[in-house]
Formats: structure tokens, sequence, C-alpha cells
């Protein structure tokens, strides 16, 4: 029964505050190795190795070659709303780095224990420091390194009982973390990838550079997805806001699975877009005998100016001007590549 008399209205206490806001931002092992990962990109890192444990409940451990972090910004690294890469509210409009908001290392710190080891170039030892609920405990203790960027993520929701009974399942968690590297493993190719279990001597992701993109999704996917793909490329230039270019991967006839796997980049961020996923799926209904999923790697690339990043706290998605002039026309060149590949595979098998 509703109260009749309205209860006061209190102000949250900040730990409360915080708390709750990591948990809209860090929604799972996967979400917070996610945004570990863009920050080694962020970092210009070409090598990037992720070591895990327990789904990423236990241990998330990431280490990058990247610029690495001054030893003058360690103290405000993992409070939150501080960041290298925005300044100004319009940056917004031309941002390009993965990250902008100043709130993923925080979050963590809010929702388990986070330590870093960083060295930045030129320097001949780096420093170590550990951060709890936003601030820095004790100051950095010097130590052998190298350049680049080591953070360890561990116990994850040690302090948000629900949320970790949620996770039964480490081996599933565990499967959304190789999820998010192999996505990036096959966009990124001027970097290399590595990701495996704690204890194991062999990765479940493993990439080097400078691999063709084909030779990368052969890597991460496997022989047997590479083998049947055509290459497709897209692009509207006129005048108007519709202005996109786009390339990739699509599975050919030949290809048969359970599950769509769609790789979506637009302007270099792993996102989702359930209307253009739609759309290729039923081209694919459409032209196969057999309801056969598709594996598809699309990279769109569009005005930033078009593009609004900010509309969801993963960033998971992104909204876009004209999206239902872009979704037509990539449904288009889809179904004129699979018609073909379909085609030409009747002649095959006939003669
Ligand atoms: P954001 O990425 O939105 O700036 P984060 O909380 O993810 O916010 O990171 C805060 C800051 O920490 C970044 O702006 C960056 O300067 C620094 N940082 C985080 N991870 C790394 C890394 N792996 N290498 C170098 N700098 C990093
Ligand atoms: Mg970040």
């Amino acid at each position: 029964k509703p109260p009749v008399e309205p209860a006061p209205i209190r102000r949250l206490d900040v730990a409360v505050v915080n708390r709750i806001a990591a948990g809209e931002v860090i929604q799972r092992p996967a979400s917070a190795l996610k945004e570990l990962l863009e920050n080694s990109l962020d970092a210009g890192a070409t090598n990037i190795n992720v070591i895990v444990k327990d789904g990423g409940l236990k241990l998330i451990q990431i280490s990058d070659n990247g610029h690495g972090i001054r030893y003058e910004d360690l103290p405000l690294l993992c409070e939150r709303h501080t960041t290298s890469k925005l300044r100004d509210y319009d940056d917004l409009q031309s941002i390009n780095t993965l990250g902008f908001r100043g709130e993923a290392l925080a979050s963590m710190t809010f929702v388990a224990h986070l330590s870093v080891t960083t060295m930045t170039a030129g320097k001949t030892h780096g420093y170590k420091v550990s951060y709890k609920d936003g601030v820095m405990e004790g100051d950095p203790r010097p130590c052998a390194a190298v350049k680049g960027t080591q953070i360890l993520v561990e116990n994850l929701f040690y302090n948000v009982v629900a949320r970790k009974k949620a996770f039964k399942n480490p081996s599933e968690e565990y499967g959304r973390i190789v999820d998010v590297i192999s996505r990036y493993a096959i966009h990124r190719t001027g970097a290399s990838f590595s990701c495996k279990k704690h204890g194991d001597s062999r990765a479940d992701v493993y990439t080097v550079v400078s691999s063709s993109r084909l030779d990368a999704i052969r890597s991460v996917y496997g022989p047997g997805v590479a083998r049947d793909l055509i290459a497709v490329t897209a692009s509207s230039d006129d005048e108007t806001s519709s202005t996109f270019k786009m390339d990739g991967f699509i599975s050919s006839a030949n290809y048969s699975a359970k599950k769509t796997v769609m790789v979506l980049f637009i302007n270099d961020r792993l996102v989702e877009c359930a209307p253009l996923k739609k759309a290729i799926e039923v081209v694919y209904t459409t032209i196969l005998p057999k309801a056969s999923k598709p594996f598809l790697y699309v990279s769109i690339i569009i005005p930033p100016a078009h593009v609004d990043v900010n509309v969801h706290p993963t960033k998971r998605e992104v909204s876009f001007l004209n999206q239902e002039n872009l979704v037509d026309t990539i449904q288009r060149v889809v179904e004129a590549k699979l018609l073909d590949s379909n085609n030409s595979r009747t002649f095959y098998t006939q003669t």
C-alpha cells in the first residue's frame, strides 16, 4: 500500500551516487574490458594482451604498449569526470578518441579493486599505484616497467552483491570478453591482440600486426568463416547529410550458421545498429533457401558532425543522421553481392 504522507527528499551520499552510476557504465566484466581496451587504443597501443580469471569477475588484466600515463596525472586518473581527451562540450562534434567522459576507470574503482603500472617514453622506471572509490591509495611506488600501461581489475562487483550473484556462469562472461576483443582485433589490423584465461598457455584470441583484414578474420573467427566471405563497399557522397563510406565482408551463399554475427564499426566505434542488422538479415532469408544466418563485418565512416556518440552510457549505440537512407543503400549493395554469389554457386553446382 503506497504511503499517504510524502517521505522527505534527501541528498544521497556521494559514495552511493557513485556506486549507482558505476553500475550503469560497468554492467558486466565485458563492459569493463571494453573500456580498458578502448583506453589502450586511445593511448596509441599496437600490442594489447589480456588475461582473465573467472570470466573477469576475479581478474581482468590488460597490458598495452601505448604512451603511458604521466606521473603528475596519476592522482587524477580515477577521479570521476577527469579525462585527457575532451575539453569543451563542442569537442564532442569532432572527437576522435573512443573515450571522452572520464568515467570508466573511476566507475571501476567504485565496484572493484584497481591497480595500475605505467611508464611513459624516455623514463628509466615506471610507477605502480592502486585506487579505491575514485581515490589514489598512497603515493605511486617506482618500479621496473616497460613503456605502456598495465591495469588490473580485481574482484569486480565485490560490493554489489546482487550484481555479482547475477553472473552465475563465468565461462559465458569470458565468452563476451573474447567477443569484444575479437571484434576489435579484426577492425584494428594495425595492432596485435591476445586474450587468454589465467593459467592457460593457449590464447583464445591471437592476432599479429599488419595482417590483412581477411587474415585477421581467419585468425579470430577461423578459416571456415574467412573462406566464404565477399568484400563489399558502398558510398554516397551527395551534398546532403547522407554522405558515408562503407566497406566490409559478408558471408557468401556457401556459408551456413545458426546465429548472425554482425561486427559493426561506425567511425571506428564498436556499436550496434538493430535496423541495419535486420535489413541485412532480411536479404539473407529472402535469397538463401535454407535460412542461414550471415557473418558480417561492416565499417562505416560518416562525417563526425552527423553522429551523436553520447546516447548510451556504455556508448553501445550511436545515433546518426539519415539512418534510413544509409540502411537502404547498404541493403541494396549486400543484396546485389549475395545474388551474384548465389548465382555463381548454382552455376558451379550444375556443371
Ligand atoms: P576517458 O577514456 O573517457 O578519458 P577513462 O576513465 O577511461 O576516461 O580514462 C581516464 C584517463 O586515463 C584517460 O583520459 C587517459 O588519459 C588515461 N588512461 C586510461 N587508460 C590509459 C592507458 N591504457 N594508457 C594511457 N592512458 C590511459
Ligand atoms: Mg576510457
